[in-house]
């Protein structure tokens, strides 16, 4: 059969199949652009959050990695919330196990514990607060501690640092996101050599001299409006390439070159809309998170919901 017809009529099937099961599909901004497409909402984990919150579907199709289909499970117990691949597991949020964050907490009994949200749901338990890249800086003001905690990517508490007098602590010492972390700086001054009027936009997972050089530093959902609004019309773009799509689409006017094209997150590209059918369908793998972590996760990531709003 015609590749496109193919493609068409599985989307339909996967749209009535939504209809028939009131479903909704989340997906996040670095997902393939045919998933993006297909969702009723794409966005960062901060905004995936809210609207996990708001929905009154019954299924959450959730196209992201493990910790954010966690973080719907943990704020949605009354739905299913289902990753159509298991296999999406962020290797970042696996840099901080319980243990890790137990010891440190040991070590600095007075200091207040702050996560990024790409973090296991064991270790969410036992946070003070949760952040995202778009309210890390806003969270750790308002924290009561002088001396923080931060987990578990060094690169994101160099960006809050850079904001705060407050004592800021990476836990673990050296976390990181492969996917950000290999945007290297010669990249960025080869890209604008290449681009000399382009506006540089990154996201605070890349390293600090990489931050350092951009005109704009912002989470997804914070890169998506800065290039929307601003009036320049080309821009270099240090995130995950997924980003790109989304750019294009919504501002076909202007202009947007990745800063490195091997920035990509082999685990957000998981999903597929073959494996988004058989999900929907069967209604599985579904994302539970087990009660005595439940609780305990729910009030850190309100509290982030509370304090961001
Ligand atoms: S882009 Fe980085 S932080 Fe995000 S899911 Fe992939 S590995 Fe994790």
């Amino acid at each position: 059969m015609d590749m496109r017809k193919e493609h068409v009529e599985q989307v339909e099937r996967i749209e009535r199949i939504k209809r028939e099961k009131n479903a909704i599909i989340l997906a996040h901004n670095y997902q393939r652009a045919e998933v993006q497409d297909l969702a009723e909402f794409v966005g960062d984990s901060l905004e995936l959050a809210r609207k996990a919150m708001d929905t009154t579907s019954d299924i959450i199709i959730f196209c992201g990695v493990d910790f954010m289909a966690e973080t719907a499970a943990v704020l949605n117990p009354g739905k299913k919330v289902i990753i159509p691949d298991r296999g999406a597991i962020c290797p970042m949020a696996q840099q901080l196990p319980r243990e890790v964050l137990l010891a440190a907490k040991r070590v600095h009994p007075d200091a207040e514990v702050v996560l990024y949200v790409n973090t296991l749901a064991e270790s969410k338990a036992l946070a003070d607060c949760i952040c995202t890249s778009a309210n890390a800086r806003e969270i750790v003001d308002a924290m009561d501690a002088s001396t923080l905690l931060f987990g578990p990517d060094r690169n994101l508490a160099y960006y809050a640092q850079k904001a705060t007098s407050k004592k800021i602590i990476p836990v673990p010492e050296l976390g990181l996101c492969p996917s950000h972390h290999q945007i290297a700086l010669e990249d960025l001054i080869k890209a604008k050599e290449a681009h000399p009027g382009a506006k540089i936009v990154v996201h605070p997972e890349c390293i600090p001299e990489v931050q350092d050089y951009a005109d704009y530093i912002a989470s997804t959902g914070g890169m998506m409006r800065i290039c929307k609004e601003v009036e320049d019309d080309e821009f270099l773009i240090g995130t995950e390439v997924g980003l790109l799509h989304r750019l294009e689409k919504e501002a076909p006017e202007k202009k947007f070159y990745p800063v490195s094209t091997t920035a990509v997150c082999p685990q957000m590209k998981m999903h597929t809309l073959e494996k988004i059918e058989v999900a929907l369908e069967k209604e599985k793998p579904e994302v539970v998170v087990p009660h005595e972590i439940v609780d305990k996760a729910r009030s850190a990531i309100e509290r982030m919901l509370e304090l961001s709003k």
